[in-house]
Parts: structure tokens; sequence; C-alpha cells
């Protein structure tokens, strides 16, 4: 395995990083003050936008699309430094145009969306001119099983007739919020609990679609938005069907898997940020007369925070790595384990720094606060910890059941090809090739 990135990435890094410095860390303060305000509407986003856009950082997580659609054509190793050098500053990545759900959602425009569809939305939204949002979880039904998703769908004619209630919308209290990729069910009866979905585009002007509220996150609402969203008799028409009917819980596995990468890097870079303002903090104050850095308790902290931040970067690495290789489906192990691993990471690291801060940890003096939020709830964004835990046991398993555990040493890529095939159950794997 090789985690070198290429020439362009480092380039990409040095050019964000300074980017960051000059444009964005110090509209910070500014960007507090009119996030208070609740507007969901920054004023000078525009324009840093168009710098970022002129500057040639746009739109950088599209991995290699066709030469009539913007974007930089990095591998998902390669944009994996910058997702966490933009995931720092919870806003930051909207600049770029690298923001979550939008670029979930311009990835399942891209790969599935119609001609007319992706004229429609996806060139706004890889303009950066709208902002999208993607609606599956509902509060009536036990979303981290997403055969539960009760939203119906239903053919009339020549259109779809929509009703159900849907919430933890990301980004949908935006005024720029113009559409939400829904997911419900065109099919409840197939026998297939796997075909029973789809995913329509539904422009959230329609009639009928009503944001109930801004469900606040650890009684906070910030900028980011989570909506609750009701759906009643809205009609759009069938053109609006991404995909074909009965494909909704397979593009919604397309969709989460470079997801979580990003989530995770930008995970990744709180953590980091966190550290280093522990460490900070702990070369400027005194207790018992020494500096805490040199007190024996407080450097088990800095080393702990360094070798978890390491080690999930190296694990993100790799599942980027193989998604690049072999395709998202190769990465389903590596992808459920850093779900779990990394916001576990990032909320012990902001933990400890909240402790180095003492009281001033826990209040909006420091990002810490805001930041651990943030780590807790990616442990339920994509799917919670227990769904990636049962997926990974349930791979474990039947590893086992095959006489195949011996498969956790580095793998070369013959073995990664080999335990596809297992996996996949193709013909001529054998545990005796590895
Ligand atoms: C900040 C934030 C942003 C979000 N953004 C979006 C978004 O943009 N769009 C969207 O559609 N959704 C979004 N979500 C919703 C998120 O994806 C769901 O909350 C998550 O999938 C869990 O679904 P649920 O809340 O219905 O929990 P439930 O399905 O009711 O599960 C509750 C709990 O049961 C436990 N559990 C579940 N399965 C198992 C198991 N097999 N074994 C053991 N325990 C288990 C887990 O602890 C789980 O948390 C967001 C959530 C948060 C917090």
């Amino acid at each position: 395995m090789d985690f070198a990135y290429s020439e362009k990435s480092l380039d990409l890094q040095r050019r964000v990083r300074d980017f960051m410095d000059a444009h964005v860390i110090p509209r910070h303060a500014q960007f507090k003050e009119e996030e208070a305000r609740g507007t969901f509407e920054i004023s000078f986003m525009d324009d840093l936008k168009a710098l970022a856009k002129e500057e040639g950082l746009w739109n950088m997580f599209l991995p290699g699309l066709g030469a009539d659609e913007p974007g930089v054509g990095l591998s998902v190793l390669d944009y994996a430094p910058l997702a966490e050098i933009m995931g720092r500053l919870m806003w930051a990545s909207e600049v770029f145009n690298c923001s979550a759900p939008d670029t979930g959602n311009m990835e399942i425009l891209h790969m599935f969306g119609t001609p007319e569809q992706k004229e429609t939305w996806l060139k706004p939204l890889l303009n950066g001119e709208i902002r999208s949002a993607f609606s599956m979880t509902e509060p009536d039904s036990a979303s981290s099983d997403a055969t539960n998703i009760a939203t119906v769908m239903r053919r009339e004619g020549d259109e779809y007739v929509i009703n159900g209630r849907k919430w933890f919308s990301t980004g949908a209290a935006s005024p720029r919020c113009k559409l939400s990729i829904v997911m419900g069910k065109t099919d409840p009866d197939n026998p297939d609990r796997h075909r029973q979905q789809s995913m329509i585009l539904v422009p959230l002007d329609a009639p009928g679609v009503k944001i109930v509220r801004n469900t606040p996150v650890m009684n906070h609402v910030d900028y980011e938005s989570h909506c609750e969203i009701a759906f009643e008799n809205v009609r759009v028409p069938v053109s609006n069907l991404l995909g074909e009917e009965g494909s909704g819980f397979a593009i919604a596995q397309a969709r989460l898997g470079p997801g979580r990468i990003h989530h995770c890097m930008r995970s990744i870079g709180q953590a980091e940020l966190a550290h280093q303002m522990m460490v900070e903090r702990s070369l400027e104050r005194k207790t018992f007369g020494r500096y805490l850095h040199e007190h024996g308790m407080m450097q088990e902290k800095i080393a702990r925070n360094r070798m978890e931040i390491d080690q999930a970067r190296l694990l993100v690495l790799k599942a980027a790595w193989l998604i690049d290789q072999f395709g998202v489906k190769a990465a389903r192990t590596e992808v459920s384990m850093i779900k779990v691993v990394v916001p576990e990471m990032q909320q012990r690291v902001v933990d400890r720094a909240m402790q180095t801060f003492g009281g001033m940890g826990v209040t909006p003096d420091t990002p810490l606060p805001n930041l651990w939020t943030m780590a807790r709830s990616l442990r339920l964004a994509d799917g919670p910890d227990e769904v990636h835990m049962r997926t990974l046991a349930r791979m474990e398993v039947r590893k086992a059941q095959k006489g195949a555990m011996d498969t956790h040493r580095f793998m070369t890529l013959p073995d990664r090809a080999n335990e596809r095939d297992m996996r996949e159950g193709r013909e001529g794997w054998s545990p005796a090739k590895r």
C-alpha cells in the first residue's frame, strides 16, 4: 500500500492551507456573530466562494469527472488531507464547495442523474449557486435500518405523490437549500426488502413540503441546521426519480463510501485542532510550580492524543486507498471501521483538551464544546456505531465460517483481490491464496 500524496495533492494542500490562513480563519469571529443571528445566511460567503473558485480550489472532492464538469480530479487518497485541512473549521468546507451533504448529493446526481436532472440540479450545485439536503431519517421509523423507512411514494399517472415525515435533514434551513433527495417506498410489498425504496428529487418549494422545525443538537441550533420536514401530498413528475424504481437502497450505499471518508477526515482535522490547542495551553499554564506539560499525567494525555490521531488517520488512508484501487465495495469493512474509530477518537481527544483548559474548556470561549458535539453527532450520523460494528462482526464471522480467519495481516494487492472474491462468493477464491 502506498499512502504517498501526489504532487498535485501536495500543491493543493499548501494552497488550501494558505487560503484558510489568509481568508477563512480571519473571518471566523464575524461568522460566529452572523451565525448567532440565526438567519442561515453569511454575508461574506459568496465573496469567499468566488475567490476560492478563482484560485481553482473548488469541487476538489470530485474524483476525475469529465472535461465538461468542474473539479480537480483527485483520488480519494489525495483528497483526504484537503478534507482534513478544511475540516478544522466547521463552515470552511462550504467556501470550497466541498461540504456535506452537498458533496454526497453531487456524487449520486453525477452517477445516477438523467441529463435533465444534471442540468437542473447538478450544475447549480457544482457552481455553488444552491445547496441541497438528504432526507432519509424519519422520527417514526428506526432509521439505522434503512429498510424501515416508511415515507410513501405512490405513482399516480405521470407523478409521484409523497407523504411522510423526515428529520435531521442537514442544511435544509438555509434559504439557499433548494432541493432534498428524499428516500421513501415506491414498492412496499416487494419481497426483496432492499428493492422497496427509491430516491426522488424534491424541490423544497414544492407545494406540501413544510419545514416543521430546525432541531437543535445538544440543545444548540447552528449554521449547519438539522431540519424536520413534513411531506404532505407532495406531487413531483416521475422524471424526478433518481436512478430506477427500487434502487434507493443501493444508491444510499453508493453515496456513503467516499462521504464517510470525507466526514472522517474532517473529524481528524478537528481532533488535530483540539490537540494543538491542548498542547499550546499546557505551555502557558502553571500549577504546583510547573507548567502543565511538565506533569506526567499531562504528558500521557499529549502522547495518547498523538498516537490515537495517527492511528485513526492511517486507517482512513487505508480505506481511501482501497476505494481508489478496488471501489467502494471492496473497502466496506474499512469504511465501517473508520466510521466508529474516528469520531470515538475525536471525542476522547476533545475531552482531554477540555480537561486541560479547566472550566474554560466547557464554555464558548473555546471551540471545544462545538468540536465535542460534532464528534458525538458523527457517532450517529451516517449510521450509528452499532450498525457499523454489526457489519464488521458479520464479516468476521463469515470469514471464520469459511475457515479464513487469518486475513488480518498486511494485505498485498492480490490478497485484496482474493478478499473481494471471497466476499462476493466468486469462483476461484481460496484461503490458500493468502
Ligand atoms: C447531527 C446529525 C446529522 C444528521 N444528518 C442527517 C441527514 O442529513 N440526513 C438523514 O437522513 N439523516 C441524518 N441524520 C440521522 C442519522 O443518520 C440517524 O440518527 C441514524 O441513522 C440513526 O437512526 P435513528 O435516529 O432513527 O436511530 P434508531 O434507528 O432508532 O436507533 C437508535 C439506536 O439503536 C441502536 N442500534 C441500532 N441498531 C443496532 C444494532 N444492530 N445493535 C445494537 N444497537 C443498535 C444504536 O445505538 C442507535 O443509535 C443525522 C443525525 C445527526 C445526529
